[in-house]
């Protein structure tokens, strides 16, 4: 329902840019919240909660009191989700972000994945394990598949690789621990997806109200188009690779 990303310096509180985003999000309705961080040790740090983001902000101050360590506020890459659910009940194992099976990646996605029954079959019959109910979690091992096989480890040709699968409707944000500066974002026939640009660090978002505390400076995503955000740059494509030159849009009015 509501997706949020960032990549940025390090020294950034990604917890605190992404907890702001959802609540900005929040008044499209939603059942569950989550995020992910890339923490400094290399891990993808996931924190899921059913019902409010405050159930989410209670859960990850737990989190850091236990171990500051590991504890999700040192990275400097992140993506967040607010869920609706359309497939599999409304409990953290469902709520996004959802990992791949080895731990290289998640993914937050807004709506359908048409094909996923199919697709999980498949993918079920050749080694891969399912933790959630979702049709969301059928991209993670999709882009799993390609960025170990034909994508050759890089995150952004593995999704645009793996969604060549794919039926129904999406916007994505998806995070790798093996590009910890890279955040990359596609949508196609679903809602809303924008990039925002800032200066040493870019945003993803699924509405503008969730980046106008950090950026005016906006892209928004045609249909099928694929970004790569890095620190210092936004690169759009289109399905089949080819880059595409836009103009950034200068958001002028306030919420
Ligand atoms: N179909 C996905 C799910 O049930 C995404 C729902 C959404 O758009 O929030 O998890």
């Amino acid at each position: 329902c509501g997706i949020i990303g960032y990549v940025g310096p390090e020294g950034t509180d990604v917890t605190t840019i992404l907890l702001e985003g959802l609540s900005k999000l929040e008044y499209r309705g939603y059942d569950s919240a989550g995020i992910a961080v890339l923490t400094t040790n290399g891990d993808l740090s996931l924190h899921r909660q059913p019902g409010k983001i405050a159930n989410l902000k209670k859960a990850l101050e737990l989190v850091a009191t236990v171990d500051s360590a590991s504890g999700p506020v040192a990275g400097t890459l992140g993506i967040g989700h607010t869920r609706w659910a359309t497939h599999g009940r409304p409990n953290e194992t469902n709520a996004h972000p959802h990992p791949d099976c080895t731990g290289l990646l998640t993914i937050v996605h807004n709506g359908i994945i048409e094909n996923y029954a199919e697709l999980r079959h498949e993918l079920g019959s050749s080694g891969h394990t399912f933790l959630s109910e979702t049709d969301t979690e059928v991209l993670a091992h999709l882009i799993e598949r390609s960025y170990f096989g034909e994508a050759q480890h890089n995150l952004t040709e593995a999704v645009r690789l793996a969604l060549q699968h794919v039926r129904g409707t999406y916007a994505i944000a998806v995070v790798s621990r093996e590009q910890p500066d890279v955040l990359v974002g596609a949508r196609c026939n679903g809602g809303p997806l924008i990039a925002g640009l800032g200066t040493n660090e870019n945003f993803l978002a699924s509405d503008i109200p969730a980046l106008l505390k950090h950026t005016r400076r906006i892209l928004v995503l045609e249909e099928g188009e694929i970004v790569e955000l890095r620190p210092n740059s936004v690169s759009l494509f289109q399905q089949d690779g080819t880059p595409i030159q836009r103009e950034p849009l200068t958001i002028e009015w306030d919420i």
